[in-house]
């Protein structure tokens, strides 16, 4: 997806940013900000948040949907580029087809993972493919590249299937990184963990945590409750719930048909820049890859993508915003 945010000044985020320090544990609710994209898609972006800019690497999280379209509407989101990112996409309901600059085209459905690295420069488009259902579920994250990997090449996989296993009854599938010794495929640039929890029937269980990751579980759907630090917290959707470092387990309780995102990482050392669609490392970052984009330069172009034009770059304002 594209960032439509209008902000036209650009976020630093770093572990130091915000009001949370780390990694100390912690237990902090974070509520979403819902908007409306074109036809009704329905987006509740959790990070970056004003007290939290991180969680890892992780910096940028879209929960898209749930929604039904009209057989009329559907996803068109047109090439933009990005730069010092990875974008990790994956549909809970319903399918999208991407396109990339690389030659990629590919469509992804629940349980696969599209991992876009775009590295020094890569553009890409988002559609309903052809003949798809009417629903639309999924999550889009964003993962900060490390500054000595800003500048690597772009890259696009696909993985139809990833590593699962399960606690209690519950799945346990790890889309990147590494878990309880289990390892993903998907290129990691930093230490990292993402996986989605799945429990088709009420359950409760214990999930091991490494201690020098800091972590943070969203809902995004059913209900769950959280036994952390000798209380239990209910769990709503659209709330990131920070749980901090240092905790070597989770103990979760799930309602029938409950669905959990589980993001965690080393804590990133680096401040990162993010504007637009673009992570850079410093200002300079930001306004070459904005400059290079409106110049036509960099980004390559998204040669399978017929629909029309690819998107501008908004404003960007002389200065940026820490807090
Ligand atoms: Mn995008």
């Amino acid at each position: 997806m594209s960032n439509l945010s209008k902000d036209s000044e650009t976020l630093i985020c770093q572990s130091q940013c915000g009001d949370i320090k780390r990694p100390a544990s912690a237990f902090i609710a974070l509520p979403g900000r819902q908007s409306t994209l074109g036809t009704g898609l329905t987006i509740s972006r959790v990070l970056p948040n004003a007290k939290l800019r991180m969680v890892g690497p992780w910096c940028f999280l879209d929960h898209i949907g749930p929604v039904t379209f009209s057989p009329t509407d559907m996803i068109d989101v047109a090439p933009h580029p990005h730069i010092g990112l990875q974008t990790a996409t994956w549909m809970i309901d319903g399918e999208l087809l991407h396109k990339d600059s690389l030659g990629y085209t590919q469509v992804i459905r629940p349980g696969q993972l599209n991992l876009m690295t775009a590295g020094h420069g890569i553009s890409h488009s988002e559609e309903s493919p052809e003949g798809r259902s009417p629903n639309v579920h999924g999550v889009q994250f964003w993962i900060a590249l490390p500054k000595q990997k800003k500048d690597i090449a772009a890259e696009f996989e696909h993985f139809p299937q990833l590593p699962m296993r399960q606690y209690s009854r519950s799945f346990f599938t790890l889309f990147i990184g590494e878990h309880d010794g289990m390892e993903s495929p998907a290129t990691a640039h930093s230490p990292i963990l993402g996986a989605e929890i799945v429990s088709p029937d009420a359950d409760a269980f214990a999930l091991p945590l490494e201690t020098s990751f800091e972590y943070a579980l969203m809902v995004i759907a059913g209900e769950a409750e959280l036994d952390i630090d000798g209380e239990t917290n209910a769990l709503v959707p659209n709330s990131l719930y920070y749980l901090g470092g240092s905790r070597d387990q989770l103990m979760l309780k799930t309602k029938d048909n409950t669905r959990v995102m589980l993001i965690g990482g080393e804590p990133f050392a680096e401040p990162v820049s993010l504007w637009w669609n673009f992570v850079g490392h410093s200002n300079e970052d930001i306004h070459q890859a904005k400059q290079d984009w409106e110049n036509n330069d960099r980004f390559g172009e998204v040669k399978a993508y017929t629909k029309g034009t690819r998107l501008s770059a908004p404003e960007l304002a002389p200065t940026t915003r820490m807090r």
